[in-house]
């Protein structure tokens, strides 16, 4: 894939990119390591001050619109989102600043020792293989308490939001930390198994599909080094008949439709128990058929175009194969081509039989699947028939319900009678094959750190 900057709202080309030669990213990672010989004796007042920095320009008001203008501009995000993004960007900043010195103190144990403790110390260059569909979100949640904790980074951003990797890099740069501390490599997926085997790489963390998380792990398992992967979902939805109606369908739209569809912990799949089966469908057709379609840019767009063109293809392939199957469509499912960029419509799928491979797929774009379900078990069940593992949503107002629902639920988070989200206090990540190991919370800045025993007589 080429690195460049293509208008999803239009598909015009607007700025290339040469890739790194292997010398330029030889001589980053050397700024790197030299970096970090220093960086990492800095002390946490000052990192938490660069941070706070950090966070100042991300929320400067003439900074926000311009950074969101730039995501909508590389991956068709609505504006009103990308401010959003900005905004949480900062948040994330504030929070490892006022929070990373705490989390990283040193923990006393009592042993047979004089003394012994736990200590918390960085390991040094961190490559991190980011998505394009949060651009800013995804590095600064990984930035932050990497930074905080005395690392330094190395970014391999998607190859369609260069604009916006080197704008991060600016951002960080600007806030105070020294030269080579976060650096951006503009280089293609190929590029990066030379990255993950250099010596002075010491861990990697992956954001994205299944196969480019296996292909790294791969080579960082064969090179011993640690991985934090956070991979894709299916995310079940589940409604059940004592759920607030009114409040599960706003919800269910947003949840299915944030990101113009393209979250991974975008709630995929519908499952609904009898007694209100009826009508949340109708409520929720009829809520999706009015969201407006259209310029990302425009006040009062819900949903942009779509990423890429292979994006949208693939989604449409999906949308055919599940119709194939036997899945009955009640709401789009074709590209919109009566206007240039990558638009899809909102689509509803219903009553795709669960054991079909198509069922077990992530769909990523506006395509909620609804399966009916006679009972509370069967609604467990298939939530769980899926090889992911990332986030799961249900609604209920029965505490025993709800207690199962935490209970029995595979995912690595659940929410009750809300939408699965991420929040820089709570640790995020999933099962399964949605990936291991967290990010944010206390155990994200615990990911990459030496865990360092002392024992002193
Ligand atoms: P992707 O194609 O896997 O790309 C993600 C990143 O990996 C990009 O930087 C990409 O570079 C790179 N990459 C691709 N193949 C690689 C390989 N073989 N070796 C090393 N790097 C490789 O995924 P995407 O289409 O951008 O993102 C969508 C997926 O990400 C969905 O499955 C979604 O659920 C998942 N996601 C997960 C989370 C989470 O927190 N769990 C968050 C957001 C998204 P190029 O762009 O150069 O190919």
């Amino acid at each position: 894939m080429a690195i460049a900057t293509v208008n999803p709202t239009t598909g015009e080309t607007l700025k290339t990119f040469e890739p790194l030669t292997s010398e330029a990213v030889e001589d980053k990672i050397t700024a790197a390591q030299t970096a970090f010989g220093t960086y990492r004796h800095t002390s946490f007042a000052q990192r938490r001050q660069w941070l706070h920095q950090a966070a100042d320009i991300l929320e400067a008001t003439d900074r926000v619109a311009e950074f969101a203008q730039l995501m909508t501009l590389e991956m068709g995000k609505t504006f009103r989102e990308g401010e959003a993004e900005v905004r949480k960007c900062a948040w994330v900043c504030r929070y490892y600043a006022d929070q990373g010195e705490a989390f990283l103190a040193n923990q006393f144990v009592e042993t047979d020792a004089g003394q012994s403790w736990i200590g918390y110390q960085p390991l040094g260059i961190i490559l991190a293989v980011m998505p394009w569909n949060f651009p800013f979100w995804q590095v600064f949640r990984f930035a932050a308490p990497a930074l905080m904790a005395g690392n330094v980074g190395l970014l391999k951003h998607a190859s369609n939001v260069p604009q916006c990797a080197l704008a991060i890099e600016e951002i960080l740069g600007q806030a105070g930390f020294p030269e080579g501390v976060f650096q951006t490599l503009l280089i293609g997926a190929a590029q990066v198994a030379a990255v993950v085997k250099d010596p002075r790489v010491q861990a990697a963390t992956l954001t994205g599909s299944e196969p480019a998380g296996a292909s790294l792990a791969a080579i960082a398992g064969h090179e011993i080094k640690k991985t934090v992967l956070e991979l894709g979902g299916s995310d079940p939805f589940i409604v059940t008949d004592s759920a607030d109606l009114e409040e599960a369908v706003a919800t269910a739209v947003k949840a299915r439709m944030i990101n113009n569809g393209q979250s991974c912990i975008a709630a995929k799949r519908f499952i609904v128990t009898p007694g209100i089966a009826d009508a949340f469908e109708e409520q929720f057709l009829a809520t999706l058929q009015a969201l407006k379609v259209g310029d990302p840019l425009a006040e009062g767009t819900d949903m942009g175009p779509l990423a890429t063109a292979d994006i949208r293809a693939q989604l449409q392939q999906q949308v055919a194969a599940a119709v194939a199957e036997g899945a009955q469509l009640c709401l789009g499912g074709a590209p919109l081509t009566d206007q240039p960029g990558y638009f899809y419509p909102p689509t509803l799928l219903k009553d795709l039989p669960p054991d079909r491979p198509i069922a077990q797929a992530e769909f990523f774009g506006p395509v909620a699947l609804l399966f009916r379900v006679p009972d509370l078990d069967a609604a467990i069940a298939l939530a769980n028939q899926i090889p992911f593992g990332l986030g799961a949503s249900a609604w209920t107002t029965v505490p025993q319900v709800r207690d199962r629902l935490i209970q029995e639920l595979e995912a690595g988070c659940v929410f009750i009678n809300g939408m699965v989200k991420s929040d820089p206090r709570l640790p995020f990540g999933g099962i399964k094959r949605s990936g291991y190991g967290r990010e944010l919370g206390i155990q994200g800045i615990h990911e990459f750190v030496n865990i360092k025993t002392v024992w002193v007589k």
